[in-house]
């Protein structure tokens, strides 16, 4: 009876311990779908959302104060119509910025997200999510960092035009010239390379041509789950090599194998869809497939935070611990895992690491720190 109760008492500690690192933690999330509902189900982000994973008060509740806002758009947007949907949600996101001055800023640099989170403020740091999204026009990539944006994905769901998927039949051999050129402007212009969603080969090719930390913004472990999305132990330490940082993602099938096939299935589903419309049509197209796809109605899973913990774990045992970072991916999963169903939930995988032995200033570096110094080093301020 005494045993039990001191481990009771033992369970409340780390728990108060986790909130108040929680607290204090920079906390970086680098990898969040949310503009998606902002732009097509225009939900409100300064009010705790009933659905959904984010909002401003589950952001702050979880210590997650510096989230990197995805502007995706589907690959199904081609040409000049993806470069006008990335300023549909940029609008959307500005939306967000405006309405709410006093909860949440923009932020440019590594200096701007300590000082907008230390006035407790969300920092906003924005991304694309999807090479297509530049129309083949470094110049479209120069006037997007223009307008704020600090990291792009080089390739979604399916190739294009300079870049294989990991997630497509591969076409290129990795990156094409062009691609080279559009990862040395990046580094040029201060943007951060993320690795998510491209190819192996593509992996290599980027990590070989930039002189600056990549990111693989929101992948897991393959050595834990087989899915092409994640990345293999010699990617981990090849990162690890280049000084980047690897964002856990949190969907089920990242996590678990027993959920992997699923995925599979379903990104093979959603980057197969190919309509031969513009405009209008092709935005209410789009609303529609957000609608009644499966991230707007998650379903039961069998993956846990215990697996988050695993993810993490194993990657700090290969990439190292200033390589580790979290990129859950939240509004873009179909499934969460079980205790950390939302970005509130943070503090409970803190405690988990705790319970690890994982130390207070490691859980710093995994919770922001790590990707912050990726911010600085490509940034430069
Ligand atoms: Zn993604």
């Amino acid at each position: 009876m005494l045993m039990l109760v001191s481990c009771v008492w033992a369970a409340d500690d780390i728990s108060e311990r986790a909130r108040g690192i929680q607290s204090e933690v920079i906390g970086i999330d680098s990898h969040i779908d949310t503009m998606q509902r902002v732009l097509m189900e225009h939900v409100d982000l300064g009010q705790r959302l009933p659905g959904g994973e984010v909002d401003l008060p589950r952001l702050r509740e979880g210590g997650m104060h510096a989230p990197f806002f995805a502007l995706w758009v589907p690959t199904f947007y081609r040409g000049s119509e993806a470069v006008r949907r990335t300023l549909d949600l940029r609008d959307a996101m500005q939306s967000v910025l405006d309405r709410y001055p006093d909860q949440i800023e923009l932020a440019l640099t590594a200096a701007d997200v300590e000082r907008i989170v230390h006035a407790h403020k969300i920092a906003a740091v924005l991304t694309i999510e999807g090479g297509h999204q530049i129309d083949d026009d470094l110049a479209v990539l120069r006037m997007y960092q223009r307008m704020g944006i600090r990291s792009m994905t080089l390739t979604h769901f399916r190739n294009n035009d300079w870049a294989d998927s990991s997630t497509d039949t591969p076409v290129h051999n990795g990156l094409t010239e062009f691609g080279k050129e559009v990862v040395r402007e990046m580094n040029r212009i201060g943007m951060i390379v993320d690795v998510s969603h491209v190819s192996d080969k593509t992996f290599y090719d980027a990590l070989a041509v930039s002189t600056k930390p990549v990111i693989a913004s929101h992948s897991s472990c393959r050595a834990l789950s087989s899915l092409p999305r994640n990345m293999t132990d010699d990617m981990l330490r090849a990162l690890a090599q280049n000084g980047g940082v690897v964002g856990i993602n949190f969907g089920s099938g990242f996590l678990s194998q027993k959920e992997a096939d699923k995925t599979l299935r379903d990104i093979n589903q959603f980057g197969g869809l190919e309509p031969n419309l513009t405009g209008k049509a092709l935005d209410d197209y789009s609303t529609q497939i957000h609608l009644h796809d499966d991230w707007a109605h998650p379903k039961p899973t069998t993956a846990t935070l215990d697996d988050v913990v695993a993810h993490i774990d194993h990657a700090v045992k290969v990439a190292g611990i200033d390589h580790v970072g979290i990129g859950s991916d939240y509004d873009g999963i179909a499934e969460v895992p079980i205790g950390l169903e939302d970005e509130s939930k943070m503090p409970a995988l803190t405690a988990a690491l705790l319970k690890k032995g994982y130390s207070e200033s490691d859980i710093k570096k995994i919770m922001g720190e790590n990707t912050l110094r990726v911010m600085r080093e490509v940034i430069g301020k």
